[in-house]
Parts: structure tokens; sequence; C-alpha cells
């Protein structure tokens, strides 16, 4: 099994500096910290000061989101080559902003998928329902939707590279999480889901991450939800101080 994951997606906030300076930050209070992979994911502008701030660290890098074409006339888009050679490993794809946002579709997200792979990026595929969806008894529904669609085509070797953050659109940046039990319930779907498409060895290989309103104060009954390999964390992480403390709740003698 690969080392849990905790992903700080900072959204449209930082200038370079700003954002080096966090990175710093972080990067010093992490010494004490061991067997928690970390990725930082900056905004596009900030990823070159963010690579240079973590040169020699543990941390990693990671992108918002990615473009599934490699160049071209896409105004204002990013490739995957591009973002690896800014030092990125990771890009966050299907962002439940980008899909309400910027109308994302479940074959855009695909698309995404595929070509982070096929550039060496390990894709963050994100789903999850509204909670018009949930309250529908929809959840199960909507997840597999996602997942069937973003993996379609996808062979066994590329689907254990991945990981998946799911992250319910009811707990973004609401300040409302998904309870431990609620989150490992759906985690327990999407893991059953993977198994079914690529069998156990990939199933268990790829991390699901909860994503969603995660704080210092929730963030260590979340870790200890078995499902629960790892945590995308907006809000909570652009504090060094807090975003430290939820790493730390996957250290068990820190818990
Ligand atoms: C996110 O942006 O992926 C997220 C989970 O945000 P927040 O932690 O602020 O809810």
């Amino acid at each position: 099994m690969k080392p849990p994951l905790v992903v700080g997606n900072w959204k449209m906030h930082g200038t370079e500096s700003e954002a080096a300076m966090l990175a710093r930050q972080i990067r010093k209070g992490l010494k004490q910290i061991e067997g928690v992979e970390i990725v930082l994911a900056p905004p596009f502008t900030a990823l070159s000061a963010v690579h240079k701030a973590i040169r020699g660290s543990s941390l990693r890098l990671g992108a918002q989101d990615v473009h599934w074409e490699t160049e071209g006339a896409f105004t204002g888009e990013i490739s995957p080559r591009m973002l690896r050679e800014a030092g990125c490993g990771f890009a966050i794809i299907g962002h439940s902003e980008r899909r309400r946002l910027f109308n994302e579709s479940d074959v855009t997200v695909a698309r995404k998928v595929f070509s982070a792979l096929h550039a060496g990026l390990t894709p963050i595929l994100c789903v999850g329902e509204t909670w018009q969806e949930r309250k529908r008894g929809m959840t199960a529904r909507v997840i597999r939707r996602q997942l069937r669609a973003a993996l379609k085509g996808l062979g066994k070797s590329a689907i254990e590279k991945l990981d998946i953050a799911y992250e319910p659109v009811w707990a973004i940046g609401t300040g409302r999480n998904a309870t431990p039990s609620q989150a490992n319930e759906v985690h327990r779907w999407i893991r059953e889901f993977l198994r079914n498409l690529a069998g156990n060895q990939a199933a268990m290989r790829c991390r699901i991450l909860y994503g969603g309103s995660v704080r210092p104060e929730n963030a260590g009954e979340l870790a200890s939800a078995p499902e629960i390999n790892g945590l995308l964390v907006g809000g909570a992480s652009l504090k060094a101080k807090d975003f430290l403390s939820i790493i730390r709740s996957f250290v068990p003698e820190s818990r």
C-alpha cells in the first residue's frame, strides 16, 4: 500500500511570493513528519516559485488542473508536458469547482485523466455528489457514473497509478464535512467499483482521499476511518499550522 496522501489545494490564492512563503513554512514544520506523502497545489503562476521552495524536501508539487492536448491553439490552457517540466508530479482533475463553474463534463475529465497519465502525471480524480443528489439517494449512482466515464478505456496498470478524491460538493468550502462513516461508505463503493473494473491489486493500490471542509479539529477522526487513505484540503491548507496539524493525523504517534 502507498503511504497516505495529503494534498493542499490552494485554489486561486497566493501570488508567487506568498505561495513560496507558505511552502517554506510547511517545509519547516515537516521536519518531524514521516510516512505521509504531501502534495502542494498552488496556482499555475506560483508553480515555479513553490518548486524552488520545496526542492530537496519530500514535498511534491501538483497542479490544480491540466488540459488534455500537448500543445496547440487552446488559449489559457496548460498541457501535461508543461506541468511536468514545471516540476509537477500530480494533477487534480475534475474538481467540482471546475465541473460546476467551468462546465467540465465527464468526457472532458476522462480526456484529462488519460493525457495526464500518458505524460507521467498522477491524476487526483475528484468525484462527488451534490446535496440534492444525496437527499434523493443517488450518491452511489452519481459516483459510479463519474468513475465509469473518467476511467473508460484505462487498463489495470493505468488504474493503479491514479489517486481518487471523494469530495461531496455540499462539503466543499461550506464548513460542513461528511462524517467519517458517510465518507467511509462512499470510499468502500469506490474501492468496490475499482475492484470490479481492474481487480483487487489495482483497487488496493489506488489511494482514496476525502475532501470537504477538513480542519485540524475533524482530521483525526477522518484519518482513522479504514477506507480513507488521505485528505484533499482546500481552505485549511492555506495556513501552515493547520495544514501541518492535518498531516499529523496520519502519523500514528501524533494522534
Ligand atoms: C477542495 O477545494 O478540494 C476542498 C476540499 O476545499 P475545502 O477544504 O475548503 O472544503
